[in-house]
């Protein structure tokens, strides 16, 4: 395999500032969930980034000082010395393969509650904390002197990065979340002094901020800059005014970080966004400065990426969520092995292990955050114990994760499935409108699987209890799925409520087996929050249905907050004609129509309609896994018989897939009985003297 020289110019170095970048693969910034609290983890993370061939690597955001904290997110600190070892541990992890290492400076200012520090919040205009939360918290507006110390606390930043081992120093003034973009924006910035006013006015702060940077590291680090490509709002700091910025300061930082201007815009899902979305904000800025420019937009394609630098609209191809879904991704474009790139599917489920302060997961790369914790490896299994072959059953994202690990392990791997099709829900699920990207979850493992010598795949092979046990296989994973249910039990009624059989009823899969209902009026009923009810929703409309979107929540598909998504969502069925029901639940399914209840008051309405369709929860397919447990599977051979996935507990797809990965990795490792399965670590206790006498 060799790489396309199209492609060549990928791997040209690139100088930033007083630094010398190896090639134009350049991952910006991106949280985790786990942050301050899980340093080896992150850590570890970065690391297989590095060995992944990323020329640039960067932090999550880094809070500099306790007056602006972003609790409850899951971010790093550099409040004081004390945080300097555990960023030097990413720092050196970060370097460990030739990348640079960069840190990502953090004043929220407008954007920090402070629900840790319980320091006033400080910012360029006070009001109210400008968060997803809604935190009823102001903050105060900075004099003078709150501009001088906040200048010392960037210093004091500074050199701690320095003092850390980073490269390079990313100042964040993107996505409305940092003090940088405050400055700039007329929305954020209603001063008149001499801070405030003309756009040389609002950028006097970044200057003297970058300034002092380099006074304070001597020159040895390089600046970027991370900008918001565009801020919406007749006083946002828009995308014209950003390339007057530029053009006026274009050699102020030693590169341009662009991103595109809310989070929410920044990183779309696959669903409504494409691949190279940000492209007419960011043409032509490179015009503009004589420094680097680098820009995102879930770039997988190489030949996209190349086009990118070759037609001169960026400098370095930035990415977060390609290079978390393949931490390998510049390895295996460098070497051509162009199969090999497991593709982002944009479903931003990783933002969710930051939004809900888990740990972040990842959909197709199954090792992200587990690298330090469970030891696990984006390329890489452990070697196979002491057994030979195993048998999984299902080819859905669990069963095909669970093959492709077992057979990285080296085990003889069987997968029977049922269908004729591979991929399970993923297979049918890309088939629902703007899902089609998720079908990566099946190819990429479909692709590899292919080329392994020791796995045999059967298609049309729904398997019964009597053929498991005739397989003579030494370990045997049920991962047979899940099945929407017929009824209305999931979050709120957890007992079937009555019902007319007369009413036409449709689960999501009757609509994923092309049985949707086409011109009548639709029910949806969604009390599953996620995405499935309003995927189905544009799927009736489409059909020529009149839609009702019932759902017991105060939003629609609330958990899609997690992902970014709810308000496009909530858009986007209004726009498309969706009568959207909010806090209503049915409690009676009549032939004709449905009693709706208040979620508040109970309160009864009664809604006509000629058919209804039922997100509400799924039930385990796991049939086959009892009654193959019933009979003598020991007898048979068999040493360990697992239910797994969607079969056992259905969850999101990432939930499959790291099931199917937890198995495999499983596989003759010492039970570990009582013991904890991850690493962890633990606050250390502080037995130093107390602030005050
Ligand atoms: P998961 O998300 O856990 O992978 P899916 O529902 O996506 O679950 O996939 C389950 C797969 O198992 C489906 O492709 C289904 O056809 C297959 N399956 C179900 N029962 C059997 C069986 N008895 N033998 C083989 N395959 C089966
Ligand atoms: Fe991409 Fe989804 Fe993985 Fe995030 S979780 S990196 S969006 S595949």
């Amino acid at each position: 395999m060799t790489r396309l020289p199209a492609h060549d110019i990928l791997f040209t170095p690139m100088q930033i500032g007083p630094k010398t970048a190896k090639n134009r693969f350049y991952q910006v910034p991106h949280c985790n969930g786990g942050g301050y609290r899980d340093p080896s983890a992150v850590a570890e993370m970065r690391r297989t980034k590095a060995e992944g061939g990323w020329g640039v690597i960067f932090t999550e955001q880094t809070e500099i000082h306790p007056s602006s904290e972003i609790t409850p997110f899951i971010e790093q600190h550099l409040w004081d010395d004390r945080d300097i070892p555990a960023l030097a541990r990413m720092a050196e992890a970060m370097k460990s393969h030739g990348a640079l290492a960069g840190i990502q400076l953090a004043y929220s200012g407008i954007n920090g509650p402070n629900l840790y520090s319980r320091e006033v919040p400080l910012a360029v205009t006070g009001g109210p904390i400008l968060t997803f939360t809604a935190d009823p918290v102001q903050a105060r507006t900075m004099d003078r002197e709150d501009i001088r110390n906040l200048r010392r606390w960037f210093r004091n930043a500074f050199r701690r990065s320095q003092q850390a081992g980073f490269d390079l120093i990313c100042l964040y003034g993107a996505h409305g979340f940092g003090i940088l973009q405050h400055f700039l924006s007329r929305a954020t910035n209603q001063r008149s002094d001499e801070y405030g006013g003309s756009l040389t006015n609002r950028s006097r702060f970044l200057r003297e901020v970058i300034e002092d940077m380099r006074d304070t590291t001597k020159g040895e680090l390089a600046v970027t800059l991370r900008m918001s490509l565009h801020e919406a709002g007749a006083y946002g700091f828009s995308n014209a005014e950003l390339r007057d910025f530029i053009e006026m300061h274009g050699n102020l930082p030693d590169l341009w970080d662009l991103a595109h201007g809310t989070w929410e815009s920044c990183s779309g899902t696959s669903r409504f966004t494409p691949e190279g979305a940000q492209e007419d904000l960011v043409k032509g800025i490179k015009a503009l400065t004589p420094k680097p420019v680098v820009g995102v937009g879930r770039f997988t394609s190489p030949d996209a990426m190349a086009r990118q630098i070759r037609a001169g609209i960026l400098d370095f191809i930035g990415a977060a969520r390609p290079s978390i879904a393949d931490p390998f991704l510049p390895k295996k474009v460098e070497e051509g092995r162009y199969e090999d790139i497991r593709e982002c599917i944009g479903c931003n489920i990783c933002v969710s292990g930051d939004m809900t302060q888990g740990i972040s997961r990842c959909t197709q790369n199954t090792a992200f955050m587990e690298e330090w914790r469970k030891g696990w490896h984006p390329e890489r299994a452990r070697p196979r114990g002491a057994s030979e072959s195993v048998l999984i059953v299902g080819a859905g994202p669990t069963g095909l994760e669970a093959a492709l690990q077992a057979a990285r392990r080296g085990y003889r791997v069987t997968l029977a499935e049922a269908g004729t099709t591979l991929g399970g829900r993923v297979a049918r699920e890309r088939n629902l409108p703007g899902l089609s990207a998720w079908g990566r979850v099946a190819d990429y493992r479909i692709g590899q699987l292919a080329r392994m010598a020791n796995v045999e795949i059967y298609r049309n092979s729904p398997l019964t209890p009597g053929d498991i046990l005739a397989t003579g296989a030494d370990h045997v994973a049920v991962a047979t799925g899940a099945i929407w249910r017929r009824d209305a039990v999931a979050r709120l009624h957890l007992h079937p409520i009555p019902t007319d059989p007369a009413m036409p009823l449709f689960t999501p899969d009757d609509l994923m087996d092309g049985k949707a209902p086409e011109g009548l009026t639709v029910a949806i009923y969604d009390d599953d929050h996620f995405y499935m009810g309003s995927v189905l929703a544009e799927l009736l409309v489409a059909k020529g249905n009149r839609v009702h979107f019932i759902t017991p929540a105060a939003k629609a598909a609330e958990w899609t907050e997690n992902t970014l998504e709810q308000r496009t969502i909530m858009r986007r069925l209004l726009e498309s004609g969706v009568d959207v029901h909010l806090n209503k639940s049915p409690e009676t399914i009549g032939r004709d129509e449905l009693t709706l209840a208040c979620t508040w008051t109970r309160r009864l309405t009664a809604l006509p309609a000629e058919a209804v369709v039922l997100v509400t929860s799924r039930t385990p397919d796991d049939q086959l896994y009892h009654a193959t447990r019933a009979l003598d599977w020991q007898g048979a051979g068999i040493r360990s018989l697992k239910l797994i996935g969607d079969a056992a507990a259905p969850g999101p797809i990432a939930w499959a897939t790291y099931a199917g990965r937890n198995w495999a990795e499983g596989l003759d490792q010492p039970d570990p009985g009582d013991a904890l399965t991850f690493r962890r670590e633990i606050a250390a206790l502080d037995s130093g003297p107390g602030l005050l006498p």
